[in-house]
C-alpha cells in the first residue's frame, strides 16, 4: 500500500482536515498519477454535507484531477512517466453491459465506481479523491491531456466541462438555436462557452445581477435577470432548450415556461430536494424534462481534445488547500469565479 496525504471529511458535519490514507500499490493496468491541480466541484459539497444520502466517511473529495505520471503498471499501453493526464468523476466501471461497451460508463448498469465516496469494482474497497497529493487508477480511466493550455484552467474540464459538453452534443445543440443556460456558477460558465461555441444564440439566466459582464465576456449573447418579473417575461416561450445547473432548490415550472413548443429542460444540477413538477408545465407545449450525469470516457477525451484546439479552458481562482473550507461557504453564496482550483503543491 501507498501511504497517501490528503484532506477529508469525517462526518457530514465537520470541516475538511488533513488526513493519511492509503492507496493500492500500482498494479499491471494501473497509472500514478502525481496530482498539481484539482478543481472543487459543487458536487464534493453536497456529498460531504451527505445532502444527497449514503455518503461514506472519510471522504477525500476531489474529481477534477490533474497531475503528471510518476510510475506505470507493467501492461501499460497508453501512457508513460512524465506524461499530463487527468481523472475526472470515474475510476472504473464493469466494462460489460451495453453502457460501457458504448463508452457511456457514467450509465454503468452494474454501477461505475467513481473516483470518491464510492466503491472500486470490488464492491469493497473506497474510492478517495483528487484532494490529495497522488492517486492510482487503471488506465482505461485516465485522461491524455494537451501541453497547450495552461493546465490550472482545464482541471475543471474534467467534471465541469464533460457535464455540460455531453447534453450539448447529445442534443446537437448548435446553429438556429436558442439556448438558456440557468446558473452561472462552474458548470454554468462551460456550459455558456461550448454554446457559444457550438453556433447557439446564448442567454445567462441568472439571480446575481454582479455577473452580466461576465455572461458576456464568457460568450453570452443575453442576459436575464430571473428575480426580475419584466426581464424574465420577455423570454417566456423563447427557447429550445435549457441546461439547468443550478445547485439549490428551485422552481421547474417556472423555468419549463421559457421554452417553446417541444423544448427541452436538461437537468444537470441535483439539489437536495425532489423537484414539484405540475403536469400542466409539460403537457402545454409538448415539453420535456430531461437530465444528463457527466459523460463517458470516449466523450470526455473528445471534450478535452476541443478544447485544446479551440483554446477553451474554465475561468478558475486558485486557492490553498488550507482555504477550501472558506472556498465552500464562498460557493454556497454563489460567489465563484467561476471555479476554484486547489494548487496541490500546498498540501
Ligand atoms: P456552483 O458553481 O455553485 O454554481 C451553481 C449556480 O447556481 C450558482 O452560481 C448560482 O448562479 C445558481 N444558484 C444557486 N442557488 C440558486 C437558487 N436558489 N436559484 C437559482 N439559482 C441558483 O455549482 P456547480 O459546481 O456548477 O454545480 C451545479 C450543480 O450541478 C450541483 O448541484 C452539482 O452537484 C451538479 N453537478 C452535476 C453533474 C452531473 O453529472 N449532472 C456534474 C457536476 C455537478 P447565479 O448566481 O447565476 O444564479
Ligand atoms: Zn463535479
Ligand atoms: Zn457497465
Amino acid at each position: 500500500m501507498i501511504e497517501t496525504k490528503g484532506y477529508a471529511a469525517q462526518d457530514a458535519k465537520t470541516p475538511l482536515a488533513p488526513w493519511k490514507f492509503q492507496r493500492r500499490e500500482v498494479e499491471a493496468h494501473d497509472i500514478q498519477l502525481d496530482i498539481l491541480y484539482c478543481g472543487v466541484c459543487h458536487s464534493d459539497l453536497h456529498q460531504i454535507h451527505n445532502e444527497w444520502g449514503g455518503s461514506i466517511f472519510p471522504m477525500v473529495p476531489g474529481h477534477e484531477i490533474i497531475g503528471r505520471v510518476s510510475k506505470v503498471g507493467k501492461s501499460v499501453k497508453k501512457f508513460k512517466t512524465g506524461d499530463l493526464a487527468g481523472v475526472g468523476c470515474l475510476v472504473d466501471s464493469c466494462r460489460e453491459c451495453e453502457n460501457c461497451q458504448h463508452g457511456l460508463e457514467q450509465y454503468c448498469t452494474g454501477g461505475p465506481s467513481f473516483t470518491y465516496n464510492s466503491l472500486e469494482q470490488d464492491r469493497k474497497t473506497i474510492t478517495y479523491g483528487g484532494y490529495s497529493n497522488m492517486v492510482v487508477v487503471n488506465e482505461d480511466f485516465v485522461l491524455h491531456i494537451s501541453e497547450k493550455l495552461p493546465i490550472k484552467g482545464v482541471a475543471p474540464l474534467l467534471c465541469a466541462g464533460i457535464t455540460t459538453y455531453s447534453p450539448l452534443r447529445h442534443w446537437k445543440v448548435g446553429k438556429g438555436h436558442k439556448i438558456g443556460i440557468l446558473g452561472l456558477g462552474g458548470l454554468g460558465h462551460m456550459a455558456v462557452k461550448f454554446a457559444a461555441s457550438f453556433g447557439a444564440e446564448v442567454t445567462m439566466l441568472s439571480t446575481s445581477p454582479s455577473k452580466e459582464n461576465d455572461a458576456k465576456r464568457l460568450g453570452a449573447h443575453k442576459f436575464v435577470l430571473t428575480t426580475n418579473e419584466a426581464s424574465l417575461k420577455s423570454v417566456k416561450g423563447y427557447f429550445d432548450f435549457i441546461i439547468d445547473t443550478v445547485s439549490a432548490p428551485h422552481d421547474y415550472n417556472l423555468y419549463l415556461s421559457l421554452l417553446k413548443t417541444d423544448g427541452i429542460q436538461i437537468c444537470v444540477g441535483v439539489p437536495p430536494t425532489p423537484a414539484q413538477i405540475n403536469g400542466f408545465s409539460l403537457l402545454g407545449g409538448r415539453k420535456s424534462l430531461a437530465g444528463s450525469s457527466i459523460g463517458g470516457l470516449p466523450e470526455t477525451q473528445e471534450m478535452l481534445d476541443y478544447c485544446a484546439e479551440h483554446n477553451i479552458t474554465s475561468d478558475v481562482e486558485i486557492i490553498n488547500i488550507k482555504d477550501i473550507n472558506s472556498a465552500y461557504v464562498r460557493m454556497l453564496k454563489g460567489d465563484v469565479h467561476y471555479r476554484f482550483v486547489i494548487d496541490m503543491a500546498t498540501l
